[in-house]
Protein backbone atom coordinates (compact mmCIF):
# COMPACT_ATOMS: atom_id res chain seq x y z
CA UNK A 1 0.00 0.00 0.00
CA UNK A 2 1.71 3.40 -1.25
CA UNK A 3 1.70 6.82 0.34
CA UNK A 4 -0.45 9.22 -1.46
CA UNK A 5 -2.20 11.78 -0.67
CA UNK A 6 -1.39 13.02 -4.08
CA UNK A 7 -4.90 12.71 -5.20
CA UNK A 8 -6.40 13.59 -2.11
CA UNK A 9 -8.28 17.20 -3.46
CA UNK A 10 -9.01 19.15 -6.31
CA UNK A 11 -10.29 16.44 -8.69
CA UNK A 12 -13.64 15.99 -7.86
CA UNK A 13 -15.54 15.47 -11.56
CA UNK A 14 -19.00 14.53 -12.75
CA UNK A 15 -20.39 18.26 -11.87
CA UNK A 16 -20.54 19.76 -15.15
CA UNK A 17 -18.97 22.98 -14.30
CA UNK A 18 -16.19 21.69 -12.12
CA UNK A 19 -16.22 24.78 -9.96
CA UNK A 20 -15.92 23.28 -6.89
CA UNK A 21 -12.85 21.48 -7.97
CA UNK A 22 -10.48 24.39 -7.55
CA UNK A 23 -11.41 25.42 -4.07
CA UNK A 24 -8.19 24.42 -1.89
CA UNK A 25 -9.43 24.38 1.72
CA UNK A 26 -10.14 27.73 2.76
CA UNK A 27 -10.91 26.23 6.54
CA UNK A 28 -9.33 28.18 9.47
CA UNK A 29 -8.99 27.96 13.28
CA UNK A 30 -12.57 29.24 14.55
CA UNK A 31 -14.66 27.77 11.23
CA UNK A 32 -17.38 25.17 12.08
CA UNK A 33 -16.93 21.80 11.53
CA UNK A 34 -19.94 19.72 11.74
CA UNK A 35 -20.48 16.31 12.56
CA UNK A 36 -22.78 13.88 11.59
CA UNK A 37 -23.08 10.48 13.51
CA UNK A 38 -25.50 7.92 12.94
CA UNK A 39 -27.82 6.55 15.50
CA UNK A 40 -26.56 4.89 18.41
CA UNK A 41 -25.87 1.17 17.34
CA UNK A 42 -23.31 0.28 19.91
CA UNK A 43 -21.28 2.33 22.62
CA UNK A 44 -18.36 3.76 19.99
CA UNK A 45 -20.92 5.85 18.61
CA UNK A 46 -22.25 7.34 22.05
CA UNK A 47 -18.48 7.61 22.89
CA UNK A 48 -18.11 9.62 19.73
CA UNK A 49 -19.84 12.46 20.10
CA UNK A 50 -18.17 13.60 23.19
CA UNK A 51 -14.59 12.93 21.91
CA UNK A 52 -15.50 15.17 18.39
CA UNK A 53 -16.57 18.18 20.91
CA UNK A 54 -13.64 18.16 22.59
CA UNK A 55 -10.74 17.63 20.02
CA UNK A 56 -12.37 20.42 17.62
CA UNK A 57 -12.94 22.74 20.87
CA UNK A 58 -9.58 21.82 21.56
CA UNK A 59 -8.05 22.90 18.37
CA UNK A 60 -10.02 26.08 18.16
CA UNK A 61 -12.64 25.17 15.77
CA UNK A 62 -16.62 25.57 16.19
CA UNK A 63 -18.81 21.93 16.75
CA UNK A 64 -21.82 21.35 15.03
CA UNK A 65 -22.24 17.52 16.34
CA UNK A 66 -25.42 15.75 15.55
CA UNK A 67 -26.87 12.02 15.67
CA UNK A 68 -29.57 10.73 13.32
CA UNK A 69 -32.39 8.79 15.10
CA UNK A 70 -32.47 5.52 14.90
CA UNK A 71 -36.16 5.26 13.28
CA UNK A 72 -35.26 7.50 10.33
CA UNK A 73 -31.73 7.35 10.14
CA UNK A 74 -31.46 8.31 6.68
CA UNK A 75 -33.54 11.17 5.61
CA UNK A 76 -31.79 12.48 9.11
CA UNK A 77 -28.60 12.72 8.46
CA UNK A 78 -29.10 14.04 5.21
CA UNK A 79 -31.10 17.04 6.47
CA UNK A 80 -28.37 17.34 9.15
CA UNK A 81 -25.56 17.39 6.81
CA UNK A 82 -27.37 20.11 4.86
CA UNK A 83 -28.10 22.02 7.57
CA UNK A 84 -24.35 22.01 8.51
CA UNK A 85 -23.52 23.26 5.14
CA UNK A 86 -26.42 25.91 5.10
CA UNK A 87 -24.80 26.96 8.68
CA UNK A 88 -21.44 27.50 6.37
CA UNK A 89 -19.52 24.44 7.77
CA UNK A 90 -16.09 23.99 5.89
CA UNK A 91 -15.66 21.15 7.16
CA UNK A 92 -18.10 18.00 7.60
CA UNK A 93 -17.37 14.57 9.34
CA UNK A 94 -19.46 12.34 8.64
CA UNK A 95 -20.31 8.65 9.61
CA UNK A 96 -22.51 7.69 7.26
CA UNK A 97 -25.95 6.07 8.67
CA UNK A 98 -26.00 4.46 5.01
CA UNK A 99 -23.02 4.94 2.27
CA UNK A 100 -24.76 4.71 -0.28
CA UNK A 101 -27.63 7.44 0.69
CA UNK A 102 -25.64 10.20 0.66
CA UNK A 103 -24.00 11.35 -2.46
CA UNK A 104 -26.52 14.85 -3.14
CA UNK A 105 -25.22 15.66 -0.22
CA UNK A 106 -21.44 15.02 -0.05
CA UNK A 107 -22.00 17.21 -3.58
CA UNK A 108 -23.78 19.95 -2.23
CA UNK A 109 -21.01 20.61 0.61
CA UNK A 110 -17.69 20.11 -1.71
CA UNK A 111 -20.20 22.74 -4.20
CA UNK A 112 -19.95 25.22 -1.27
CA UNK A 113 -16.30 24.85 -0.26
CA UNK A 114 -16.70 22.22 2.26
CA UNK A 115 -13.76 19.62 2.95
CA UNK A 116 -15.81 16.08 3.34
CA UNK A 117 -14.39 13.52 5.38
CA UNK A 118 -15.77 10.08 5.87
CA UNK A 119 -15.30 9.03 9.56
CA UNK A 120 -15.40 5.56 10.40
CA UNK A 121 -17.27 4.01 7.66
CA UNK A 122 -17.12 5.25 3.95
CA UNK A 123 -19.70 7.05 1.83
CA UNK A 124 -20.02 4.35 -1.27
CA UNK A 125 -20.34 5.74 -5.08
CA UNK A 126 -19.07 9.44 -4.76
CA UNK A 127 -16.26 10.99 -5.90
CA UNK A 128 -17.31 14.03 -3.50
CA UNK A 129 -15.48 12.63 -0.58
CA UNK A 130 -12.08 13.79 0.35
CA UNK A 131 -10.96 11.31 3.29
CA UNK A 132 -11.15 8.53 5.10
CA UNK A 133 -10.23 8.24 8.69
CA UNK A 134 -11.30 4.86 10.29
CA UNK A 135 -9.45 2.05 11.24
CA UNK A 136 -7.93 -0.94 9.39
CA UNK A 137 -11.52 -2.67 8.81
CA UNK A 138 -10.01 -5.86 6.50
CA UNK A 139 -7.59 -6.08 9.27
CA UNK A 140 -9.98 -6.02 11.88
CA UNK A 141 -12.45 -9.15 10.04
CA UNK A 142 -8.71 -10.78 10.17
CA UNK A 143 -8.33 -10.32 13.28
CA UNK A 144 -11.05 -11.86 14.87
CA UNK A 145 -11.27 -14.62 12.37
CA UNK A 146 -7.62 -15.39 13.87
CA UNK A 147 -9.29 -14.86 17.68
CA UNK A 148 -11.92 -17.43 16.32
CA UNK A 149 -10.00 -20.28 15.11
CA UNK A 150 -7.24 -19.57 18.05
CA UNK A 151 -10.01 -19.98 20.97
CA UNK A 152 -11.41 -23.06 18.79
CA UNK A 153 -7.78 -24.58 19.23
CA UNK A 154 -7.76 -23.40 23.44
CA UNK A 155 -10.97 -25.07 24.08
CA UNK A 156 -11.49 -27.92 21.83
CA UNK A 157 -8.44 -30.44 20.49
CA UNK A 158 -10.35 -32.36 17.80
CA UNK A 159 -11.21 -30.86 14.36
CA UNK A 160 -13.71 -30.13 12.55
CA UNK A 161 -15.04 -27.16 14.44
CA UNK A 162 -18.74 -26.37 13.87
CA UNK A 163 -18.81 -22.80 13.64
CA UNK A 164 -21.53 -20.13 11.80
CA UNK A 165 -20.88 -16.82 10.67
CA UNK A 166 -22.22 -13.19 11.22
CA UNK A 167 -22.03 -10.04 9.85
CA UNK A 168 -23.32 -6.26 9.93
CA UNK A 169 -25.05 -4.15 8.42
CA UNK A 170 -25.61 -4.25 4.48
CA UNK A 171 -26.11 -0.14 4.57
CA UNK A 172 -22.67 -0.04 6.72
CA UNK A 173 -19.56 -0.13 3.69
CA UNK A 174 -17.10 -1.43 6.67
CA UNK A 175 -19.46 -4.73 7.29
CA UNK A 176 -18.60 -5.93 3.99
CA UNK A 177 -14.66 -5.27 4.88
CA UNK A 178 -14.69 -6.52 7.81
CA UNK A 179 -16.82 -9.77 6.44
CA UNK A 180 -13.88 -9.96 3.71
CA UNK A 181 -11.23 -9.64 6.11
CA UNK A 182 -12.76 -12.78 8.00
CA UNK A 183 -13.57 -15.09 5.30
CA UNK A 184 -9.95 -13.63 3.95
CA UNK A 185 -8.45 -16.42 6.85
CA UNK A 186 -11.79 -18.76 7.23
CA UNK A 187 -11.93 -19.48 3.93
CA UNK A 188 -8.75 -21.50 3.64
CA UNK A 189 -9.70 -23.75 6.91
CA UNK A 190 -13.82 -23.91 5.30
CA UNK A 191 -11.84 -25.56 2.72
CA UNK A 192 -9.42 -27.43 3.75
CA UNK A 193 -12.25 -29.13 6.47
CA UNK A 194 -10.78 -27.78 9.77
CA UNK A 195 -14.38 -25.34 9.92
CA UNK A 196 -17.45 -26.98 9.23
CA UNK A 197 -20.35 -24.01 8.40
CA UNK A 198 -23.17 -26.67 9.73
CA UNK A 199 -25.72 -24.57 8.28
CA UNK A 200 -23.86 -23.79 4.43
CA UNK A 201 -24.81 -19.86 5.17
CA UNK A 202 -21.36 -18.16 4.21
CA UNK A 203 -22.28 -15.38 1.85
CA UNK A 204 -22.38 -12.20 3.62
CA UNK A 205 -26.13 -11.45 1.81
CA UNK A 206 -26.77 -14.79 4.05
CA UNK A 207 -25.05 -13.95 7.39
CA UNK A 208 -25.68 -10.05 7.27
CA UNK A 209 -27.38 -8.38 10.33
CA UNK A 210 -29.76 -5.79 9.18
CA UNK A 211 -29.36 -2.49 11.02
CA UNK A 212 -26.53 -3.98 13.41
CA UNK A 213 -29.58 -4.96 15.66
CA UNK A 214 -28.66 -7.61 18.43
CA UNK A 215 -32.52 -8.66 18.37
CA UNK A 216 -32.09 -9.49 14.65
CA UNK A 217 -28.69 -11.54 15.63
CA UNK A 218 -30.26 -13.58 18.34
CA UNK A 219 -33.22 -14.47 16.56
CA UNK A 220 -31.00 -15.74 13.68
CA UNK A 221 -28.63 -17.49 16.10
CA UNK A 222 -32.37 -19.43 17.58
CA UNK A 223 -33.10 -20.21 14.36
CA UNK A 224 -30.05 -21.55 13.21
CA UNK A 225 -29.47 -23.59 16.61
CA UNK A 226 -33.08 -25.07 16.43
CA UNK A 227 -32.55 -26.20 12.84
CA UNK A 228 -29.26 -27.60 12.61
CA UNK A 229 -27.62 -27.98 16.46
CA UNK A 230 -30.70 -30.59 17.86
CA UNK A 231 -29.77 -33.54 19.44
CA UNK A 232 -25.86 -33.96 20.46
CA UNK A 233 -24.57 -31.42 17.74
CA UNK A 234 -22.67 -28.50 19.50
CA UNK A 235 -22.09 -25.33 18.05
CA UNK A 236 -18.31 -24.97 18.91
CA UNK A 237 -17.65 -20.85 17.54
CA UNK A 238 -19.51 -17.59 16.12
CA UNK A 239 -17.78 -15.67 14.54
CA UNK A 240 -19.41 -12.02 15.20
CA UNK A 241 -18.58 -9.09 14.19
CA UNK A 242 -18.87 -6.91 17.04
CA UNK A 243 -20.01 -7.05 20.92
CA UNK A 244 -23.16 -6.05 20.88
CA UNK A 245 -23.98 -8.81 18.26
CA UNK A 246 -21.77 -10.87 20.38
CA UNK A 247 -24.29 -10.73 23.39
CA UNK A 248 -27.21 -11.28 21.49
CA UNK A 249 -25.33 -14.69 20.09
CA UNK A 250 -24.10 -15.73 23.61
CA UNK A 251 -28.01 -15.26 25.16
CA UNK A 252 -29.90 -17.22 22.07
CA UNK A 253 -26.61 -19.75 22.94
CA UNK A 254 -27.81 -20.31 26.24
CA UNK A 255 -31.06 -19.52 25.85
CA UNK A 256 -31.12 -22.73 24.05
CA UNK A 257 -29.01 -24.56 26.70
CA UNK A 258 -25.82 -25.31 24.77
CA UNK A 259 -22.65 -24.98 25.96
CA UNK A 260 -20.66 -21.80 25.39
CA UNK A 261 -19.06 -21.03 21.90
CA UNK A 262 -15.99 -19.40 21.34
CA UNK A 263 -17.74 -16.00 20.28
CA UNK A 264 -15.49 -13.13 18.18
CA UNK A 265 -16.73 -8.90 19.19
CA UNK A 266 -15.46 -5.75 18.47
CA UNK A 267 -15.52 -1.93 20.25
CA UNK A 268 -14.33 -3.21 23.64
CA UNK A 269 -17.75 -2.42 24.83
CA UNK A 270 -18.06 -2.22 28.71
CA UNK A 271 -21.06 -4.59 29.17
CA UNK A 272 -18.19 -7.22 27.23
CA UNK A 273 -15.15 -6.84 29.22
CA UNK A 274 -16.58 -8.53 32.19
CA UNK A 275 -17.45 -11.24 29.75
CA UNK A 276 -14.57 -11.28 28.09
CA UNK A 277 -12.79 -11.84 31.72
CA UNK A 278 -14.91 -14.32 32.39
CA UNK A 279 -14.20 -16.46 29.46
CA UNK A 280 -17.71 -15.77 28.41
CA UNK A 281 -16.93 -13.79 25.66
CA UNK A 282 -13.79 -15.06 23.55
CA UNK A 283 -12.71 -11.87 22.29
CA UNK A 284 -13.12 -8.21 21.42
CA UNK A 285 -11.12 -5.47 19.01
CA UNK A 286 -9.79 -2.32 20.92
CA UNK A 287 -10.63 0.87 18.58
CA UNK A 288 -9.77 3.85 20.37
CA UNK A 289 -12.82 6.14 19.25
CA UNK A 290 -10.69 8.94 21.00
CA UNK A 291 -7.74 8.82 19.11
CA UNK A 292 -9.95 8.27 15.78
CA UNK A 293 -12.14 11.52 16.43
CA UNK A 294 -8.48 13.65 17.35
CA UNK A 295 -7.08 11.59 13.92
CA UNK A 296 -10.25 13.48 11.90
CA UNK A 297 -9.02 17.10 13.92
CA UNK A 298 -5.64 16.87 13.54
CA UNK A 299 -6.38 16.06 9.43
CA UNK A 300 -8.51 19.20 9.02
CA UNK A 301 -6.03 21.25 11.05
CA UNK A 302 -3.56 20.27 9.06
CA UNK A 303 -5.46 21.33 5.56
CA UNK A 304 -5.80 24.66 8.03
CA UNK A 305 -2.26 24.98 7.89
CA UNK A 306 -1.70 24.63 4.94
CA UNK A 307 0.06 21.15 5.42
CA UNK A 308 -1.08 18.22 3.05
CA UNK A 309 -2.33 15.54 5.37
CA UNK A 310 -0.29 11.89 5.69
CA UNK A 311 -2.74 9.26 3.71
CA UNK A 312 -2.94 6.14 2.16
CA UNK A 313 -4.11 4.35 -0.73
CA UNK A 314 -6.04 1.12 0.53
CA UNK A 315 -7.71 -0.87 -2.11
CA UNK A 316 -10.33 -1.63 0.98
CA UNK A 317 -11.30 1.97 0.53
CA UNK A 318 -12.05 1.82 -3.06
CA UNK A 319 -15.87 3.67 -2.78
CA UNK A 320 -16.65 2.35 -6.00
CA UNK A 321 -15.67 5.86 -7.86
CA UNK A 322 -12.27 6.48 -6.04
CA UNK A 323 -10.00 4.46 -3.40
CA UNK A 324 -10.82 7.18 -1.02
CA UNK A 325 -7.04 8.92 0.28
CA UNK A 326 -7.04 7.62 3.89
CA UNK A 327 -5.91 8.50 7.51
CA UNK A 328 -6.13 4.57 8.72
CA UNK A 329 -5.29 3.71 12.28
CA UNK A 330 -4.43 -0.09 13.64
CA UNK A 331 -7.00 -2.22 15.60
CA UNK A 332 -6.38 -4.24 18.55
CA UNK A 333 -7.19 -7.84 19.08
CA UNK A 334 -8.28 -8.05 22.45
CA UNK A 335 -8.79 -11.73 24.81
CA UNK A 336 -8.23 -12.18 28.27
CA UNK A 337 -4.61 -12.50 28.41
CA UNK A 338 -4.04 -8.76 26.95
CA UNK A 339 -6.86 -7.15 28.56
CA UNK A 340 -5.50 -5.10 30.87
CA UNK A 341 -2.40 -4.00 28.69
CA UNK A 342 -4.23 -3.81 25.60
CA UNK A 343 -6.26 -0.77 28.12
CA UNK A 344 -3.00 0.42 30.13
CA UNK A 345 -4.22 4.37 28.41
CA UNK A 346 -7.87 4.05 28.67
CA UNK A 347 -8.94 4.28 32.83
CA UNK A 348 -12.26 3.04 32.32
CA UNK A 349 -11.56 -0.44 30.40
CA UNK A 350 -8.62 -0.73 32.54
CA UNK A 351 -10.40 -0.86 35.47
CA UNK A 352 -12.88 -3.24 34.03
CA UNK A 353 -10.03 -5.33 33.22
CA UNK A 354 -8.46 -5.63 36.40
CA UNK A 355 -11.54 -6.16 38.32
CA UNK A 356 -11.78 -9.27 36.05
C1 LIG B 1 -18.19 0.30 13.35
C2 LIG B 1 -18.18 -0.72 14.45
C3 LIG B 1 -19.56 -0.85 15.07
C4 LIG B 1 -20.64 -1.01 14.02
C5 LIG B 1 -22.03 -0.97 14.59
C6 LIG B 1 -19.27 -0.07 12.37
O1 LIG B 1 -19.28 0.78 11.29
O2 LIG B 1 -16.93 0.37 12.72
O3 LIG B 1 -17.22 -0.33 15.41
O4 LIG B 1 -19.60 -1.94 15.92
O5 LIG B 1 -20.50 -0.01 13.04
O6 LIG B 1 -22.36 0.26 15.14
Amino acid sequence: LALSGCSARGNSEGSGSGSGSGSSSTIKKGDLIGVALPAKTSQNWVLAGAAFKKSIEDAGFKADIQYANAGSPVPDQQSQISGMVTKGAKAVIIGAADGSQLGSQVKAAKAAGATVIAWDRNILNTENVDYYVAFNNFKVGQLQAQALLKGLEEKKGDKPYNVEIFAGSPDDANATVFFNGAMDVLQPKIDDGTLKVTSGQTTFQKVATQGWLAQKAQSRMTDLLAQYYTGDTELDGVLSPNDTLARAILTATKAAGKDTPVVTGQDSETASIPLIMKGTQYSTIYKNTTDEAQAAIDLVSDLADGKKPETVNDKNNDNGKKVVPTVELTPVLVTKDNAVEAYKNDETLEALAKKG
